[in-house]
């Protein structure tokens, strides 16, 4: 089944209105391949979102970076997927390693929180990965193993969810994975989708890779055959960067 490519840019804590908008206008202004051929998706943070939705081209869409587990209420600085639904926000990204390791969110609320996201009709970038100590002991497929077993335990819907292989040595370090230290684990999650999920999802899945992705790197990482796609985070606000993960993947 052939998977569309799907290019995300994770903007995290990062920018001012005018520097929004001069990325917007970078992206609006790209002569890019259609959006039957690439998926693009920019994640700017919360206060940006309706303005990057009010700005951006039609054929681009928008992530938030977080929600909420549940339906809203009394849970001071969160945002609900029903709010994001309401703003028309289709996407949002969850379980990425720095909201793990800083705000300890654990394999399970990751899940939970993806599968809410999900069932109110947000579609979902979820971020595994393991850390450079996990790597190194020999345990990178156990960690995004158990980090997907979470994921499934919950999730029923998985058309709507996007798996982002993101190593954490590897995210914001300038170590990008080589592209056979990606392909490996790619395989070894397609694989896994297979046995603990089923061949449809296995074979559907988008996987993309996040880590250190720039404009020199991308295309030996995008001609993997289990490489769907980018997260990127750092080179997702440089504009002379901005379009190189788009533009020559077809
Ligand atoms: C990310 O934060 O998702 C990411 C991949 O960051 P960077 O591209 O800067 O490594």
């Amino acid at each position: 089944m052939a998977r569309k490519f799907f290019v995300g840019g994770n903007w995290k804590c990062n920018g001012t209105t005018e520097e929004v908008k001069k990325i917007v206008t970078t992206l609006n202004e790209a002569e890019v391949p259609s959006e039957d051929v690439v998926e693009v998706v920019v994640s700017p943070p919360f206060v940006f979102l309706t303005l990057v939705k009010s700005l951006l081209r039609s054929d681009f869409h928008v992530a938030a970076q977080n929600c909420w587990v549940r339906k809203g209420g009394a849970f001071t600085g969160e945002t609900s997927a029903e709010m994001l639904v309401n703003l028309g926000i289709p996407w949002v990204i969850i379980g990425h390693s720095e909201r793990r390791a800083l705000l300890n969110e654990s394999n399970e609320f990751v899940g939970d929180k993806v599968a809410y996201a999900v069932s109110q009709g947000v579609k979902v970038i979820a971020c595994i990965g393991e850390t450079l100590e996990q790597r190194e002991s020999g345990s990178t497929m156990a960690v995004v193993a158990s980090q997907t077993k979470a994921l499934a335990e919950k999730v029923t819907n998985w058309e709507n969810v996007v798996l982002a292989y993101e190593p954490v040595w590897a995210i914001g370090t300038g170590k990008v994975a080589t592209p056979a230290q990606a392909q490996e684990v790619h395989c070894e999650l397609r694989k896994w989708l297979n046995d603990n999920v089923n061949s449809e999802i296995a074979a559907s899945t988008r996987i993309i890779y996040g880590g250190s992705v720039n404009g020199a790197n991308c295309n030996e990482l995008a001609a993997q055959p289990d490489v769907d796609g980018f997260l990127v985070g750092g080179a997702s606000l440089k504009v002379r960067d901005v379009l190189s993960f788009i533009v020559p993947l077809v």
